[in-house]
């Protein structure tokens, strides 16, 4: 990628156009697609920057203490997602940081976090991860699982489950991501019409196939490298 010869503000402005072009081929308003700008590893005034020169508001971390470190020291206006893996024993100091949790990959995490977000007076808004390609490498629900698990974690008196999350296989080939993201919106059309609830959130793309995840119904899109340059 030539991010070298790019400023941030060039970057934001070409990713938020593919966005726009992307949602304009599948049909869709642009504005149903929402850019999450991947910070991890970067440090807290590349943030200021994107905020200050590109308007940018919401912002993705992967690691809590990392994140905890970063989001003081930044504007209150700034919004936090959480995209990554949650451990058991983050949970309690994440829950006050962050306004949507991508990455809830196991049903023990999300009874635990629905258990300590009740001690501390929350309802956190979650996705729920599926590996929708079923690599050993990967965290997530199997779609199988999700068929048997779903119900139960509809349940889950705390949190509000609005939709699901995944990560294609890693590929130089853009296209190879499609069948994956088709899959899991697929499966949600499938879970949301037998639950009853809209599970209207899909969190599908970074920055090798964001494009791809907007054709293929992609709200939230995950875009790091290609707006902040390499970690
Ligand atoms: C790092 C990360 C991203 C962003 O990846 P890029 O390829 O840099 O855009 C997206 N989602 C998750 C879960 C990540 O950990």
């Amino acid at each position: 990628m030539l991010l070298l010869m790019t400023t941030l503000a060039e970057r934001f402005e070409l990713v938020r156009e593919n966005i726009t072009l992307a949602a304009g081929r599948a049909g869709r308003s642009p504005g149903e697609v929402t850019m999450v700008a991947v910070s991890k590893t970067h440090p807290a005034e590349s943030i200021r920057e994107a905020a200050d020169e590109t308007g940018q508001e919401l912002f993705g971390e992967s690691r809590v203490q990392e994140a905890l470190v970063k989001i003081p020291a930044l504007p209150g206006r700034l919004r936090w997602h959480f995209i990554g893996h949650l451990q058991s024993n983050k949970i309690r100091k994440a829950l006050p940081h962050f306004e949507l949790f991508h990455g809830i990959d196991t049903s023990a995490i999300a009874r635990e976090m629905d258990r300590i977000a009740g001690e501390m007076g929350l309802f956190p808004r979650v996705l729920l991860e599926v590996n929708v390609s079923g690599e050993g490498s990967k965290h997530g629900f199997s779609p199988e699982q999700l068929e048997r698990e779903m119900d139960e974690l509809l349940a889950l008196p705390r949190l509000h489950v609005e939709g699901f999350m995944t990560m294609a296989p890693l590929s130089a080939e853009k296209e190879h991501s499609r069948p994956y993201f088709a899959r899991l919106r697929e499966l949600r059309d499938h879970l949301s019409d037998r639950a009853g609830v809209p599970l209207e959130r899909l969190s599908m793309g970074m920055s090798g196939d964001y494009e791809i995840a907007v054709e293929e119904g992609a709200t939230l899109v995950r875009v790091g490298s290609a707006l902040f340059g390499g970690r």
